[in-house]
Parts: structure tokens; C-alpha cells; sequence
């Protein structure tokens, strides 16, 4: 229990990085969380209700961040393509670039890199594991990448250079998901447990190339 508490304690510490007082480089601690999450979610999250749920705002709270963010030019809203009745939020090259440039996060993505692949594999497989404890208490709406959701089937499996032409499937929304879609955030997304990962050693793969 008291080793728990201790990791417990450093986790609240490094949360400071992301939860602050007033802003950084002209945002508030949420709106960065939106913008962070609106450049790596994937066309079915990315509306303002499943923003509201994933920074844990109410609709009218996630529609003024967004409001913040299009005034800024770091957003622009589009009507969908399956339903124009309905908007699709798009990260702007602009909002692109001071989430690369200027992301508190930027920092803790950094040290964590810094930890080697197999560490950071290890990180977020608990990270992972404990958010699932707390979704199952609290029934919050979280987001984690489509390629190992248990709603995604693959057509046309392929290895090599056939693997860039695979095509996949949602059964939740009953549409076609492109190859890089499937790294993207979804807040739909649920952990199969039961078929093999698509890329059984990507994740090993993509942190070894950044470090
Ligand atoms: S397969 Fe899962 S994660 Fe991917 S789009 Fe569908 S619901 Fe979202």
C-alpha cells in the first residue's frame, strides 16, 4: 500500500505539468487538452460532444473552447461528410504547429521517450490497466487508438509491402478505417483482448525509431 501511495504521489507531481494556473503560450490548461486531443483523434471523435466527454466539460464549456481555439486559428469546424447536419472539428496547420512547438506535455513526452522503448511500453500498458480500473468506477469516456479496439476487422491482410494496402473496418460504425486512421484516438475505442494486435510489435518498432 505504501509503494502505491508513493507512485500514486509522484503521478499527481508530474500532473502538474498538464493541470496549471492560468495559461501557457496563450491557453489554458483544458484548451490545450482539447487541441491535443482534437490533432490525434480520428474523424468519428473528433465532434464537440466527444470532446465535451473526453476533457470532462459539459457541452457548453467544450463549445467555447472550441470557439477559443477557431479564434486563435488553431481550429476549423466542418460540416460531416455521412451527415452535414453534424460538424467535424479539424486541427489547423497552425494549431499543428505550436502543439509541436509549444505543448506543455512536449516535456513529459520527452523524459518518457528518454526511458528507452521497452519502458515505455511497460508505462503505458500500466497506465493503460489503471485507467480501466477508474473508467469501470467513474464511467468516464476515454480515448485510446483504434488499432487495438475489439470493434476493428481487417480486410485484405497483408505483411510487408501488401500491409500499406490493408484495409480495415469499424463494426461500430459500419465504415472503412485507413491504415494510418488506425493510430489515431478514438473515444468509442474498446480493448480486445481476445485477437492478436495488428502490429504485434509496432509500438517496440515506432519508439525505437524516435528514441
Ligand atoms: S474500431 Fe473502435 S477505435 Fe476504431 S473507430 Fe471503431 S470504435 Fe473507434
Amino acid at each position: 500500500m505504501l509503494l502505491a501511495r508513493e507512485a500514486v504521489e509522484l503521478l499527481v507531481q508530474a500532473s502538474r505539468i498538464w493541470y496549471f494556473e492560468g495559461n501557457q503560450h496563450g491557453l489554458r490548461d483544458r484548451e490545450w487538452m482539447a487541441l491535443r486531443f482534437l490533432g490525434r483523434a480520428n474523424r468519428f471523435s473528433r465532434t464537440p460532444s466527444a470532446l465535451a466527454g473526453f476533457i470532462g466539460a459539459t457541452r457548453a464549456t467544450a463549445s467555447q473552447i472550441v470557439k477559443t481555439l477557431e479564434s486563435k486559428s488553431f481550429l476549423v469546424r466542418k460540416p460531416s461528410q455521412k451527415d452535414k447536419r453534424s460538424i467535424v472539428l479539424h486541427v489547423t496547420a497552425q494549431g499543428e504547429k505550436c502543439l509541436n512547438q509549444h505543448d506543455p506535455v512536449n516535456h513529459v513526452l520527452n523524459a518518457v521517450t528518454a526511458l528507452g522503448a521497452d519502458e515505455c511500453v511497460r508505462l503505458r500498458d500500466l497506465l493503460r490497466a489503471i485507467l480501466s480500473h477508474l473508467d469501470a468506477a467513474h464511467q468516464r469516456l476515454d480515448a485510446s487508438v483504434c488499432r487495438d479496439c475489439m470493434f476493428l476487422t481487417e480486410r485484405g491482410p497483408g505483411t510487408g509491402k501488401r500491409r500499406a494496402t490493408a484495409e480495415f473496418t469499424c463494426r461500430l460504425y459500419r465504415a472503412p478505417v485507413a491504415l494510418e486512421e488506425t493510430e489515431l484516438l478514438c473515444t468509442n475505442f474498446e480493448l480486445t483482448r481476445d485477437r492478436p494486435k495488428l502490429k504485434e510489435h509496432r509500438d517496440l518498432a515506432r519508439a525505437a525509431s524516435q528514441g
